[in-house]
């Protein structure tokens, strides 16, 4: 608390990231990184723009990124919008969008970065309770609404809604704006991008941090109607005129050009994950059934916390949260083949 600081600061209740460890020498499941590097073609892009260009500013509006992600989803230029991250796109988005009369709708258990925007702006929430089985049922999502975000795959339980569940939403809410964050869409689910052209109202929102292994890059993307994609823009424009740096740009480019190298790293996450929940099955635990790059699981003997803790001892980390209907799970990040079977080495030897 500070006199320096303006009316409401002191309330603010920031997100708290997963750890980022100072040290190298652990196995790092809780923040749903990639196990993979990123394609050797996005590093070549970066290091060729790492030269004299830079002392110019940026392509303030990544005209190039869009037109590569316009073609690659087969929507026009202005249905495309990029910022740095997901979580500024989100932002931008809860600015735009969601300053309504009415509330806020969004799942009781889903990314903990929404309640955060939500207060940063004001904005008026209603937690959807999640089903018994953490399901969403899209038929609560109805009546005075100011807007509705949802994840899918949801986070951090990691269950998938159908196709036709985002489209009950959405024409269920034709008067508002329905956010999709797909930050875990490429590891097995169904895209709602068919559904922009259809629905005005749904924003789908891409980032690069999870199944491209560009989190350090900060890169993220927005799909929809450009009656939606302008009001982005303007938010942008009254923010930060230049968002993605020449670097993540050139990177970002590269990526999506590089669809062979993407496609089997996916490929390697959704194998890695069937392997660890029937592994983690054999060992007690109750997974939930995961269409991301991570799986919530709980242990009928052992509470989560100490699961948790003793992992922690042997340099293996998981995510564990406080909230109550969660606190018995963990989330656990799909790693790599050997990652994986370290966890589930460490696990035997703990239960
Ligand atoms: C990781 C994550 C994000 C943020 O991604 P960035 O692009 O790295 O900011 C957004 N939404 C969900 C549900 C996530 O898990």
């Amino acid at each position: 608390m500070s006199s320096f600081w303006s009316l409401g600061i002191d309330r603010l209740s920031p997100y708290v990231p997963g750890e980022q460890p100072k040290v190298t020498d652990l196995v790092k499941l809780n923040t749903n990184e990639s196990p993979d590097a990123p394609s050797p073609k996005v590093i070549e892009a970066i290091v060729a723009a790492a030269g004299e260009g830079l002392r110019r500013y940026p392509d303030p509006s990544s005209s190039a990124l869009i037109a590569a992600l316009a073609t690659y989803h087969n929507v026009s230029n202005d249905q495309v919008f990029v910022g740095n991250g997901s979580d500024e796109v989100l932002a931008h988005a809860f600015y735009a969008f969601f300053r309504q009369p009415k509330p806020l709708l969004y799942p009781d258990i889903s990314y903990s970065f929404y309640p955060v925007y939500a207060g940063l702006y004001d904005i008026d929430v209603r937690a959807i309770p999640l089903d018994e089985n953490f399901a969403i049922e899209p038929a609560d999502y109805v009546g005075d609404t100011g807007g509705v975000i949802i994840a899918n795959p949801n986070a951090p339980t990691g269950r998938l809604l159908p196709l036709v569940a985002i489209e009950q939403i959405a024409e269920q809410n034709r008067h508002c704006a329905v956010l999709v964050d797909e930050a875990y869409i490429d590891f097995g689910g169904q895209s709602a991008l068919g559904l922009v052209d259809r629905f005005d109202n749904i924003l789908v929102v891409r980032t690069f941090s999870k199944s491209r292994s560009l989190a350090g890059l900060r890169v993220g993307y927005a799909v929809g109607s450009p009656a939606l994609i302008d009001g982005l823009t303007r938010v942008k424009d009254s923010f930060n005129s230049y968002p993605l740096d020449s670097l993540a740009q050139a990177g970002a480019i590269a990526s999506v050009a590089d669809e062979a190298y993407f496609a089997e790293s996916c490929q390697r996450v959704m194998r890695n994950r069937e392997w660890l929940v029937a592994q983690l099955s054999k060992l007690g635990f109750d997974c939930l059934p995961s269409a991301a790059n991570f799986v919530l699981a709980s242990h009928s003997q052992n509470t989560a916390e100490s699961i948790a803790s003793k992992l922690r001892e042997m340099k293996i980390l998981v995510r564990h949260f406080r909230s109550e209907r969660i606190s018995e799970h963990l989330r656990i990040s799909v790693g790599s083949e050997k990652e994986c079977q370290a966890l589930v080495a460490a696990l035997s030897d703990i239960l």
